[in-house]
Parts: C-alpha cells; structure tokens; sequence
C-alpha cells in the first residue's frame, strides 16, 4: 500500500505554525515512504510534519497496523512481559480508585481487552463494575465483545461522548502518541469523567528513546512526548496530574480537571533545546551504526572473496 499523501501541520499543543523539520527518515519496512520529524519553535513539540492525511491514516489502521506493530493480538495470548506490563499498570491504577458502588471504566485503544479482565477480576466483588472500550481492531472488537466488554467506538474521535455516560477512570496507555489532534482530543476524553474520576495517561519518553530509533520512530507514532512538553499540554487541557513519574521506558501520569490552570516552571526555550539536541544526538548515532554495519558486511564480503581467489 502506497502512504505517501503528506500533508502539513501546526503544532498540535500551543498552535504555532513556526516548525523546522529535524529529520527525514526512511521507513524501515516501506522504502517509499519517509517519516518527517519536526520540532515546534515556540513550545518543543516534537511531531510529524507534514504527515499522512486523516483519511490515509485511518487507511493505515485498517490495513497496516495489526500486522505491523502487533502481531501478538491475532494469537490472542499475550507474552509474560506484557502480562507484567498490564499487572504494573494495575498496581499503579489502583490506590486512586474509589472501591464503593458502581466504577465506570474505559480503556482507550483496549486492545483484546486483557487489562479490562484484570479489573474484573480484582474488583467485581467489591463494586458494580462496568467495563467500556474504544478500539480500531476489528479483530481485537471481536474478542473485547466475547469478553463482555461494551465497545463504545472504534474511533477516539467519533461522537461516543454523546451518550453522556461519566467515567470513574478512563486509561490510555500508550495511545496519546498516536491521535491526529492530541490536544483536542485529550480535552475533549477528560470531559467525560465523573467528578472524582481519573485518567491515566502512559506515552513513550522521547528523551529515552533508544539509540537505535527505528523502533520507536514509526508512521504510527505522531507525537514525541518528554515530561515538559506532556505537562504543558495536560495544563493546556485544564487537566492537572495528581502524580507524575517517568522511567526510561515512559512516561505515566494519573490526571484529574484542574481547578486552576497551572503555572508551568520550565519555558519552552529549554525544552526545544533540550528535545532538538536529543533527536540531533539520535540521528548522529544511527547514522554512525548504520555505516558501521555497512563497514562490517564489505569486511565480510572482502574476506569471502579473499578465500575464493586462494
Ligand atoms: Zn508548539
């Protein structure tokens, strides 16, 4: 499938038109495609620009995805390391959940719903337990649906907000990356809460990411996230984060409405420096390891030919 309509964007946090394109970067599984990374001037936002349309995006979804970025799902078994992951989560979920009476929880991008039946299993007993999810996968709607688990969309963006239901605590792990618009988005998703109710919020640090890249630079990524950049946008979207950490795999917050908007203690000047030196840094690396290997497989090359001449 040929992905390459690009079309350009503002930055999706503070609205600024005044962008400068960091890297151009061939995709590693399609040779026709690039992904282009760009930094806001004004607040540091790294993302993609220009990008694929909406309408090829949403192409990608359906067609790509799955099969891409994970395999796993069609198996419908997930490895011990994601069974940790989602137990971790939990853990991390579960000292700001109000035990008592009904609890409302969705899981945006649900996946086969595994993390929603650890919910089930801990808390069914103790409270009236109503498990909602949003989720592009046919495939994986199939299995949450079998599972008993109510599909709400399979589109973030659609008008599921509409039925009015409020939520005790809405998760979005590893999915924020991936909006067309993270910004409306998220404020339009915290909207729905229940005054007491939570999110949690989980992306990919950008400031950890790996020294080889591929992995983590994919179509499917359109937002780079470090802590200063998530924070201005939560306080953008009058959320404030009751707790904040960061580790070298993510970064993961728990959000409640803001009463106030906050003050945000680090400018943007050094967080668009601080992101620019690190995707500069980046590419220097991977630039290096890929002549490495080039020098490495001419090195082999020469010395099977030097065994052949002898
Ligand atoms: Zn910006």
């Amino acid at each position: 499938m040929r992905l390459n309509k690009m079309v350009r964007t503002d930055c999706a946090i503070c609205g600024s038109e005044n962008n400068e394109l960091l890297w151009k970067k061939t995709r590693p599984t399609g040779l026709l495609d690039k992904i282009y990374l760009s930094i806001c001037r004004d607040c540091g936002f790294v993302f993609q620009n220009p990008r694929l349309s909406l309408e090829a995006t949403r192409k990608y979804y359906l067609q790509e995805f799955d099969q891409q970025n994970r395999k796993g799902i069609f198996s419908n078994q997930l490895s011990d390391s994601g069974k940790t992951k989602k137990k971790l989560m939990f853990d991390r979920i579960k000292p700001f959940l109000c035990h008592n009476g009904e609890l409302n929880c969705l899981d945006i991008g649900a996946g086969t719903g595994y993390f929603l039946k650890i919910f089930r299993e801990d808390l069914q007993e103790r409270s009236k337990l109503r498990l909602f999810a949003i989720e592009p996968s046919c495939h994986c709607q199939k299995l949450l649906e079998k599972a008993g688990i109510y599909i709400l969309s399979d589109d973030v963006d659609s008008d599921w907000k509409e039925a009015g239901t409020k939520y005790d605590v809405i998760v979005m792990r590893h999915v924020l990356e991936h909006f067309y618009d993270p910004f409306a988005s998220l404020k339009n998703i915290s909207k729905c809460l229940k005054k007491d109710g939570f999110i949690y919020l989980a992306v990919p640090n950008l400031l950890h990411l790996k020294p080889r890249f591929y992995g983590h630079i994919t179509l499917a990524h359109l937002s780079y996230f470090s802590v200063p950049i998530l924070k201005n946008l939560i306080s953008r979207c009058d959320l404030t984060a009751i707790s904040l950490n960061n580790d070298t795999k993510e970064i993961w917050c728990i959000l409640k409405p803001a009463l106030q908007q906050e003050v945000l203690p680090v400018s943007a000047k050094n967080a668009f420096i601080e992101n620019k030196q690190f995707v500069r840094s980046r590419q220097r690396n991977e630039l290096l390891l890929r002549l490495k290997e080039r020098a490495k497989n001419y090195i082999k090359y020469a010395l099977s030919f030097v065994k052949k001449v002898r």
